[in-house]
């Protein structure tokens, strides 16, 4: 069995493996870095040719495979974050193979193929979490995982020199607000049959114990919205666009607090419709969702009027320059933040320089406006050390590679490998982007 690990082992971001037996060829995930896409200045770089994208390291270099390209059989997503798909519209026309994911990563992945402008003729495969599909020697397995976006997978091939999992990304969440537990069953199985080789999410290895359930992202919802005194001012939350669970929470304390909830901007309206379109969630029974310009100014206007009958839920958290709660922090919006006004961040910080002075300018200027802030009502989606041991301990690998941590991230989880008996080099492997290894 040959690894081609393409992208997301030297940067957190830009995922892509490939993995050869014999005449088969699988690949899995096809990201963006987003940090270099963001910090791009010199337009949109996505219109410039393919070939240039990867130069700037934006998306992955696939070069590796070239020579295999007539032998890969499909390219699967493991879940729908942009690291992992977002890469899908520049590159899969590359290879002449069907496109699988579960059916929240395929919507999230049609609409980027439609806002990419670019002609995508690979077949598209919706699977359900916990189904299989046959291509050619080779049987790819989604095995439901929980993680920070709906329908989120670990994916198995399974060829005759064994098993490749890849578990990139989670989080063994035992308590979550929308679907299923890990499918544990599954994955002690696989580990009593044999794992030949694990890729797994080692982005919070250093941090000691289990991360927390979503449940308690939930509870500290309900104790900042439900618990303080917000009634008369404007309250406004901030979250990740993808994150249905937590809008699917914020939705319901907005509607205990009987204050309308009112989702604004493009990405909310693109990930909730995504959502919507396969039946996971219904939030236009409860919010309302508004995605365009004029709609946003329109009923932010209103918003304005009566603030204390809204709940706002917007992108920006991440202080975004362009996105919405930075916009309304400039008064460019017709929605004005006043004093004694809540904002509420779900979400952490993430701790990329770039980021952190976004953040600074962000919460400076609603500090001077007197906006009342609450930070970090938040858990993360991956997994922390406790929890890789867990996996670890269930599939049992043979070799075990680390991904999506970084250098410090990867090195982490070798460092655990190690205490439970793997062998750095020989069954435990720090690899770089753009390396075959051999198992
Ligand atoms: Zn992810």
């Amino acid at each position: 069995m040959k690894i081609f690990t393409i992208g997301g082992f030297s940067e957190v971001g830009k995922n892509m493996t490939a993995v050869q037996v014999g005449d088969d060829v699988g690949i899995i995930d096809m990201g963006l870095y987003l940090p270099k896409l963001l910090n791009y200045e010199e337009g949109d770089p996505r219109d410039l040719p393919t070939k240039h994208i990867v130069r700037l390291g934006i998306i992955p270099d696939d070069n590796i495979i070239a020579q295999n390209k007539g032998k890969v059989k499909f390219i699967a997503f493991g879940h729908g974050h942009l690291d992992h798909l977002g890469g899908a519209p520049y590159l899969a026309s590359n290879y002449q193979c069907p496109l699988i994911g579960t059916p929240y990563s395929m919507e999230i992945l049609e609409s980027l193929i439609r806002d990419s402008k670019k002609k995508i003729e690979n077949q598209r495969i919706a699977v359900n979490p916990n189904s299989h599909k046959i291509f050619g020697k080779m049987k790819l397995e989604f095995i439901n995982m929980t993680h920070s976006i709906p329908q989120t997978a670990l994916v198995a091939v399974h060829t005759k020199d064994g098993t490749l999992l890849y578990a990139n990304d989670f989080k063994l969440d035992n308590h979550p607000i929308l679907g299923k537990k890990p499918n544990y069953e599954r994955l002690e199985e696989l580990g009593k049959k044999g794992v030949k080789a694990m890729i797994v999410d080692s982005l919070y290895s250093r941090r000691d114990g289990k991360t927390p359930s979503e449940q308690v992202a939930r509870e500290m919802l309900r104790d900042v919205l439900l618990g303080t005194n917000n009634s008369g001012k404007g309250l406004i939350v901030t979250t990740f666009a993808s994150h249905i669970a937590r809008l699917k929470s914020i939705i319901h304390f907005g509607n205990l607090l009987k204050r309308k909830v009112v989702l604004v901007g493009r990405s909310m309206h693109k990930y909730v419709g995504c959502a919507e379109k396969i039946k996971l969630v219904n939030f236009s029974k409860d919010s309302e969702i508004y995605g365009f310009s004029g709609k946003v100014r329109g009923i932010l206007a209103k918003i304005n009027k009566e603030r204390e009958k809204y709940l706002i839920v917007c992108t920006g958290n991440q202080g975004e320059p362009n996105a919405i709660l930075s916009r309304m922090a400039r008064d460019e919006l017709p929605f004005k933040l006043n004093s004694g006004d809540h904002v509420v961040f779900s979400c952490r910080t993430i701790p990329t320089p770039e980021t952190m002075e976004n953040r600074r300018v962000l919460e400076e200027r609603l500090r001077k406006k007197g906006v009342i802030m609450f930070k970090d009502i938040h858990q993360s989606g991956h997994a922390s050390k406790e929890d890789l041991r867990h996996l670890i301990e269930m599939v049992n690998p043979k070799h075990i590679i680390p991904a999506h941590g970084g250098e410090a991230g990867n090195k982490g989880l070798a460092n655990l490998a190690v205490e439970m008996g793997y062998k750095l080099g020989e069954t435990v492997h720090l690899v770089k982007d753009g390396s075959v290894l051999e198992v």
